[in-house]
């Protein structure tokens, strides 16, 4: 299990559902917590690691074991407010544009032992869940992105195209 980056195509596939009968899933998860920490993240998504499954971690601390949070087949119920505020991604290494998100989400949840919570999410840890939610619909920051920030960030991002490729 390792990072994977921009354009990799696995970061635009269909994730599924996670089931209990998923195996593995406490060391995978283990696995995603340290690699997110090693690049110094505070949020990952399953398919940033080549895993197409329902799944983010998320940790507003950026280490420290009591502020981890684990979703599985999250599903956002409602959002509200709205905030601009520049963040970054770590299948997107140098990159960091403004995105706007909503300040406050009410999210529906299975935890590692596939128990349910609902649970609302503001500020910081609001924008992560937003963010790494974005990553299970196949959504990426370069689509986020306005025009004149695509403009400004090119060089950046033919650069990840041009490592990809090679
Ligand atoms: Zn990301």
């Amino acid at each position: 299990m390792d990072l994977i980056y921009y354009p990799n195509p696995l970061l635009r596939k269909k994730n599924r559902d996670l089931t209990p009968d998923d195996g593995n899933l406490p060391e995978k998860i283990r696995q995603m917590f340290e690699i997110m920490y090693r690049n110094k993240g505070v949020g990952l998504a399953a398919p940033q690691v080549g895993w197409n499954v329902r799944l983010f971690i998320a940790n507003p601390e950026g280490g420290g074991a009591e502020r981890e949070k684990v979703f599985v087949n999250p599903r956002i119920v409602s959002s509200s407010g709205s905030v601009s505020e520049a963040e970054g991604c770590l299948s997107f290494p140098g990159l960091y544009i403004t995105v706007n998100r909503g300040l406050e989400v009410d999210v529906e949840y299975r935890d590692a032992d596939f128990k349910t919570h609902r649970e609302t999410f503001n500020g910081f840890m609001a924008r992560i869940v937003q963010h790494e939610y974005d990553h299970l619909e196949g959504i990426l920051m370069i689509h986020r992105i306005s025009q004149a920030e695509k403009v400004r960030n090119k060089r950046l991002l033919d650069e990840l195209e041009e490592r990809y490729a090679s």
